[in-house]
């Protein structure tokens, strides 16, 4: 089996294949490291803690080995005392906030449980070729024919409509979120209202910069679409257990 991208999706597959007996799995990423492009991004941010609480990360789906929270408490001599704060917040039921480098720790123990640094291989993949029996993977020095391949390539970030300018490329005082701010930008436009806008505005205001912030309507504020916490204790997640995924796409949308 080949899986296209080693972010926290084809970790997670690949880890739920372990535990299933498929070990003959070969992943690929254009990255150096598992998850490599979301702590690329969290760290051009100067992203410092997740914006999701400890409860939203239980392992690999179905075979709950080790739970952010309880390798966050393994770790706890090595923890601040506001970060052991945190933990007990988690423990509680309450919101918790998690520091980034406990979660790329974390990422590394799922990886190195799994047997997934052994089985993984940086490439950019540039075609897939199906044919009745199998299917050949093809990119930058590699070749792979397998029975299966599954593509946990992400999400890329939303272009702007090319009618705000005239034509491509970008113009040079325009950039997007994933990319550094120009060195001598005095004064920046944000456009957005999530928490990238959020990182991108604290960090200019940090910088010295001046900042204005449009926002699309009057109504929109910052915001993070999230699925209720409630979802993630262990009464939400008995709910999910053993059902359909009809049945927990039901679930999210209710608890959503
Ligand atoms: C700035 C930022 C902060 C975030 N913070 C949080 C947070 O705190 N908590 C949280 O839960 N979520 C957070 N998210 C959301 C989180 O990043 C995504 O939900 C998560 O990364 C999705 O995982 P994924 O594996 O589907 O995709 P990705 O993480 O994007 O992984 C896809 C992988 O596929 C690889 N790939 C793509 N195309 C190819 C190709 N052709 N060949 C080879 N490899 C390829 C990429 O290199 C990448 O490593 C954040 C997102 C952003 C942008």
């Amino acid at each position: 089996m080949v899986i296209v991208g080693a972010g926290p999706a084809g970790l997670a597959v690949a880890s739920a294949l372990w535990h299933l007996g498929v070990h003959d799995v070969v992943l690929l990423d254009r990255a150096d490291r598992p998850c490599g492009r979301f702590f690329g991004r969290v760290d051009v941010l100067q992203q410092r803690v997740l914006r999701s609480p400890y409860e939203h990360h239980p392992g690999v789906e179905g075979y709950r080995d080790c739970e952010l929270l309880d390798f966050a408490r393994l770790n706890w001599s090595r923890l601040t005392p506001i970060e052991r704060r945190e933990i007990r917040m988690a423990q509680a039921g309450h919101r918790s906030v998690v520091p980034v480098d406990v979660f790329e720790a974390f990422c590394h123990h799922v990886a190195a449980n799994h047997h997934v640094y052994e089985r993984i291989w940086r490439a950019t993949v540039r075609e897939v070729r199906p044919r009745a029996d199998a299917v050949t993977v093809r990119g930058d020095g590699i070749d792979v024919t397998a029975s299966l391949v599954i593509l946990c390539t992400g999400e890329e970030r939303q272009a702007a409509p090319p009618v705000w300018w005239d034509g491509e490329p970008s113009p040079a005082c325009v950039s997007y979120w994933d990319e550094p701010v120009p060195d001598g930008a005095e004064q920046l436009v944000v456009v957005g209202a999530g928490l990238t806008a959020a990182h991108v505005i604290s960090n200019a205001l940090t910088g010295g910069r001046r900042v204005h912030w449009v926002l699309r309507q009057a109504d929109e504020r910052y915001q993070c679409a999230d699925v209720n916490s409630a979802f993630f204790r262990a009464e939400g997640r008995a709910h999910f257990d053993g059902t359909t995924w009809d049945d927990r796409l039901t679930l999210m949308r209710r608890h959503r």
